[in-house]
Formats: C-alpha cells, sequence, structure tokens
C-alpha cells in the first residue's frame, strides 16, 4: 500500500519567488525505506519540510497525498497527528522545556494514553536505549551534545510511534560508534506498516539502514533512482555521474 506519494510537487519559498523544488515524484509504499542523497542546496531540507507542511515553503503545483489523501492543506500538527515524523537537522536548544514534558505534551496530543503509562512506556524506550533517564529532567537539547541530539531525535520517534519517519542527515557528525547506535534504533522502528525517507550526505548511513531505493536529488530534481548500489556510486563518482546518466 502506499503510505506517502509525491506527485509532480514544485515548491517555492513562501516570501520569494524562487522555485526549490522543480517536479518531484516519490512513492514510499508502507515498510518501505528510501534514500534522498544529494550535494548542499540540492532541496533535500526543503522536500522534509514540505511533507511536513512548514509554511516557510509553497506548494505551487503537484500533491502530497499520505495514507491515500492528499494533505496540502493541512498544518504541521495535523500531519503530525495523522502520523508524520521529521527529526530536525539542527535540533534546537529549548530553554525552559523539560523533555519530558515536551515528549507527553506531542504525545498527548494524539492518544489518549494515561500520564503513568506515558511514563513506563518512556522509561522503557529510555532505557532500551541507553539513554540516561536525567536527559527527561533537562532542557530540550540544552547542553546535549550533536550525538546526544540526534539520538534523543531518534528516541522521540521510538517512544511517538509516527508511521512515517524522514530524518533529516541524522547521521551528520556522529562517529561511528554513535551512528551504529542509531541505526540499531531507527533499524528497529522499521515494520511492515511504517515509511521511511532517509536523507543523507553519505553512503555510510546506508551500510547499517539498506534502503529499498535511493533517489538522487539535484537542483530540485530527483535525477536518478535506484537500488543501494546507487550510493555506491555516489561515493566513488561524486554526483556528477548521475547528472551525466540522466543527460544521457
Ligand atoms: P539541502 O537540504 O539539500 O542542503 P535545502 O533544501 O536546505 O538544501 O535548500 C535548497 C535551496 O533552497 C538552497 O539554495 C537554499 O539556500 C534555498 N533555501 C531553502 N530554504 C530557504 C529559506 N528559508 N530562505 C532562503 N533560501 C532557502
Ligand atoms: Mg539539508
Amino acid at each position: 500500500m502506499s503510505l506517502l506519494k509525491i506527485e509532480n510537487l514544485h515548491v517555492k519559498l513562501a516570501n520569494e519567488d524562487i522555485e526549490i523544488l522543480k517536479g518531484i515524484n516519490l512513492e514510499i509504499k508502507s515498510g518501505e525505506t528510501h534514500a534522498i542523497m544529494g550535494p548542499n542546496g540540492s532541496g533535500k531540507s526543503t522536500l522534509a519540510n514540505v511533507v511536513m507542511g512548514n509554511p516557510k515553503y509553497k506548494v505551487t503545483s503537484g500533491k502530497i497525498i499520505y495514507d491515500g489523501e492528499s494533505i496540502n492543506e493541512l498544518s504541521i500538527d495535523e500531519r503530525a497527528n495523522r502520523g508524520i515524523f521529521l527529526s530536525f537537522q539542527q535540533p534546537p536548544e529549548i530553554n525552559g522545556i523539560k523533555l519530558r514534558n515536551f515528549l507527553f505534551t506531542t504525545k498527548q496530543k494524539d492518544s489518549k494514553t494515561s500520564m503513568i503509562e506515558m511514563n513506563k512506556e518512556l522509561e522503557s524506550v529510555i532505557e532500551s536505549m541507553n539513554m540516561s533517564s536525567d536527559f527527561l529532567s533537562r532542557y530540550l537539547n540544552v547542553g546535549f551534545s550533536g550525538g546526544e541530539k540526534k539520538k534523543n531525535e531518534v528516541m522521540q520517534l521510538t517512544f511517538l510511534k509516527k508511521k512515517m519517519a524522514i530524518l533529516d542527515e541524522i547521521d551528520s557528525g556522529l562517529d561511528v560508534d554513535a551512528l551504529r547506535e542509531i541505526a540499531k534504533i531507527v533499524n528497529e522502528y522499521r515494520n511492515s506498516n511504517n515509511g521511511l525517507l532517509l536523507i543523507t550526505h553519505y553512503k555510510r548511513i546506508l551500510e547499517y539502514i539498506i534502503p529499498d531505493k535511493v533517489h538522487i536529488l539535484m537542483a530540485g530534481e530527483i535525477i536518478s533512482s535506484g537500488g543501494q548500489e546507487l550510493a555506491g556510486q555516489v561515493e566513488k563518482s561524486g554526483y556528477s555521474f548521475a547528472l551525466n546518466e540522466s543527460k544521457e
């Protein structure tokens, strides 16, 4: 079943007449993991943000269909409630909001789980990730190391149990042990009902989280799609090889 389908999507900045995405087509079926690779500035984060409904961007044409319905007109909150999750490329530090409260408030928006149950679930998620429960009493991301911030993002995904996860450069700035640990958590999240869109610069993470499909995004267009081997070619020859291929 199709979980996320993007049809001929054109996107501009909301406040400027600059087109960033120029006709994106993408279909992620339930149970699938897709990777989007592309150089800096190619539009990867824009795509992620547009699927999440960030008002900084404006869809000028095309459709985003999630779970069989167009979500073009839905707000960020409505999309989140339906099960879409986007990790932050740079998780913001929020003083004054404790991680535990943030998670409970977010989860309560779309479930009727009691406080006691949520607490239990959260403790077990934290434990399964080898995270100290001290984190829960700290302000959101404040003073977290780069690796801890990324781990916190995937922890949220696990706790909130979203159906369609978009992870934007979850691997950037991680050493190999932290990367493995995060990959393990993400792989545990994957099941036949969920979808995963992994955005990355590097092939490395795709050795731990094996994608069903890889797409190369350049200058707002998907210029090549294929399997895992595509990531290997990028690593070997850079993105220009995909560009040459698409011209042939
Ligand atoms: P990527 O994630 O692939 O590095 P982005 O989606 O962040 O690329 O950006 C794509 C292009 O759109 C870049 O040229 C970037 O400068 C521009 N862009 C994205 N968001 C904004 C914004 N809010 N204001 C101005 N330019 C933006
Ligand atoms: Mg980006």
